[in-house]
C-alpha cells in the first residue's frame, strides 16, 4: 500500500529497528516506546483493521501470536509476563492503518487504564 508507514518499513524504504522477519511477518521496535519492550508485530500483508479480517487470514493472525511467543522466549520475559494489544480505529487509539500488536513488556504493565 503506497502511503503506508509500515508497507515502507517492511518494503525497507523507511529505517526501522527489526527484531525478526520471515516471509509473512515483520517485528521491529516501537519509535515512541511505552515501556522498556516495546515492538510492534505486523503482518507484511497490509490489512487495515481487525475489522477488515478475512476468514482467509485466520493463519496469519494465529502467526502473529507465536511470533509474540518466541519473541517473550527469546527477550526472557515468558515468565515474567507481557501485553499484546491491538488499537482499532479512532476511538480505540488506532494511528497507523496496517494492522500491529504492540508487545510490550520489561516493567509490571499494572491494571489497563481506559
Ligand atoms: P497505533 O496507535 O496502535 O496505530 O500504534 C502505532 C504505533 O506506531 C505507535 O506506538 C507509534 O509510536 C509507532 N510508530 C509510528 N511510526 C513508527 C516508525 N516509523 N517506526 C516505528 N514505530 C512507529
Ligand atoms: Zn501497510
Amino acid at each position: 500500500m503506497k502511503d503506508c508507514i509500515f508497507c515502507k518499513i517492511i518494503n525497507k524504504e523507511l529505517p526501522s529497528d527489526i527484531i525478526y522477519e520471515d516471509e509473512k511477518v515483520i517485528a521491529f521496535k516501537d519509535i515512541n516506546p511505552q515501556a522498556p519492550i516495546h515492538i510492534l508485530i505486523c503482518p507484511k500483508k497490509h490489512i487495515e483493521t481487525i475489522n477488515d479480517l478475512k476468514e482467509e487470514d485466520k493463519e496469519i493472525i494465529g502467526h502473529l501470536f507465536l511470533v509474540a511467543k518466541k519473541l517473550a522466549k527469546d527477550l526472557n520475559v515468558d515468565k515474567r509476563g507481557y501485553r499484546i494489544i491491538v488499537n482499532c480505529n479512532k476511538e480505540g487509539g488506532q494511528e497507523i492503518y496496517h494492522i500491529h500488536f504492540h508487545f510490550l513488556a520489561g516493567k509490571p504493565l499494572g491494571k489497563l487504564v481506559c
